[in-house]
């Protein structure tokens, strides 16, 4: 299956975009790292800044008034943006991905044109509804219901570890609307707007890292939606929307690694030029050289992993395989990286006022969601063996 084939735009256009982030990662994102880790939120004017970049408008179409990336300049984007906390990243996460995207791609002519001009200017904020309480891995096998009455959908059930959901404007919800039915069949999207009676959203989790970014269960109790809101008008889909909108996801997660890696890296080699020991600064044992040579190697096969499953996706040809095999590769190396970029601060590498320690907790998070590795394996050789 493939994700999409944007045209995206001419090289000029995109090398602002780059500069413009980079500047904005620099001088504004790094500094408030510590801040947002503390206090568990992006600072309300730095979440301004964002959205008057017109971040949230990344994939959106240029017709609908985005900036219409292809996958390729969209990893790009990400490969410098995630040089600052991933945190800053999943403010608009679920809104440039998995969620917004399951209308960019399958919604009607009609759902696209109400909600991606708003969400391209960066006022409605779009979570993806998938994982629930008894079904992470095996998505499949959710239980939400929705249930056809008269000319509405009425849908109960759990949803679980949402991101973004306290700020959601909308909700793509993935629900069962054939009764009885098993597995992948019988499944549909809704679009669920957070106004809805019956939509609440739990206290946020607290969490391990990635802190400034909230996760909260989102319940859907006797939600009443018009028929207007099932994605595509197509009933039975919502499993396929699903699989197709976590490929591009997974290579995007894949490219949040290959930022996050850079900046450990660029945090690593800085305090081993700094820092001395026997008399001399810490980069001149080759013990550490090889630490920074594997990591260096290691980021720069998980980017040409990244580059190589967009520039397929926006071919428009079945990324599956290549999108699994960008996340298990480029999650696992970070991880690894993180863990060096630790080994090489020593003792400081544990401290909170160091930088990599934060790093460290944000980073683990990426072999887990979205898919975790295992899950990743189990794509990659179900393809394999097909
Ligand atoms: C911070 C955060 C944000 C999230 N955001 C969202 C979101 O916005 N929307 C959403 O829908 N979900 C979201 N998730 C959910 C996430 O995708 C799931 O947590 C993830 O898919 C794993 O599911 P689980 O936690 O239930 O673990 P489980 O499925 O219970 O897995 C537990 C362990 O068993 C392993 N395992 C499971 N099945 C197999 C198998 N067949 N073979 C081998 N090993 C297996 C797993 O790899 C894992 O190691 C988020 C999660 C987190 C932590």
């Amino acid at each position: 299956m493939s994700t999409d084939s944007a045209a995206g735009i001419d090289q000029d256009s995109l090398d602002l975009i780059l500069s413009g982030v980079r500047r904005l990662v620099d001088e504004v994102l790094i500094p408030a790292e510590a801040e947002t880790d503390q206090t568990g939120a992006v600072p309300p004017a730095i979440a301004e800044q964002i959205r008057d970049f017109g971040l949230y408008g990344l994939t959106v179409p240029a017709d609908y008034g985005g900036l219409g990336l292809s996958v390729a300049q969209e990893v790009a984007v990400v490969f410098e943006l995630c040089r600052a906390s991933p945190s800053f990243r999943s403010l608009i996460g679920t809104t440039v991905g998995v969620g917004g995207k399951t209308i960019a791609l399958d919604g009607t002519p009609e759902q696209k044109q109400r909600y991606l001009p708003s969400i391209a200017r960066g006022e409605t904020v779009v979570s993806f509804c998938l994982t629930e309480p008894g079904s992470g891995s095996d998505a499949a096998g959710l239980r939400t219901s929705a249930r056809k009455d008269g000319d509405s959908w009425v849908l109960n059930g759990t949803k679980r570890f949402i991101s973004n959901a306290p700020t959601a404007d909308l909700f793509s919800v993935m629900a069962r609307s054939e009764a009885g039915s098993q597995g992948s069949r019988g499944v549909s999207a809704f679009l669920v707007e957070a106004t809805t009676p019956g939509v609440q959203v739990q206290q946020p989790w607290d969490k391990m890292g990635q802190r400034g970014a909230a996760v909260a269960d989102v319940v859907f109790e006797d939600v009443r939606v018009p028929a207007d809101a099932l994605l595509g008008g197509l009933e039975g889909q919502g499993f396929r929307t699903a699989m197709k909108v976590l490929d591009g996801g997974r290579i995007h997660i894949a490219a949040v690694a290959v930022g996050l890696a850079t900046r450990l890296l660029e945090e690593a080699t800085a305090y081993a030029k700094d820092r001395e020991q026997f008399g001399e600064p810490l980069a001149q044992f080759q013990l550490i050289q090889g630490m920074l040579a594997d990591s260096e190697t290691e980021r720069l096969a998980a980017r040409a992993l990244v580059e190589a499953a967009a520039m397929r996706a926006d071919a428009g040809t079945n990324v599956r395989r290549e999108a699994a095999a960008a996340k298990l590769f480029a999650t696992e190396a970070c991880w690894r990286i993180a863990d060096r970029a630790v080994q090489i601060h020593g003792g400081y590498g544990y401290m909170r006022d160091y930088a990599v320690e934060r790093l460290f907790r944000d980073a683990r998070l990426l072999r887990l969601f979205e898919g975790t590795s295992q899950i990743m394996q189990v794509v990659i050789a179900r393809d394999m063996l097909r």
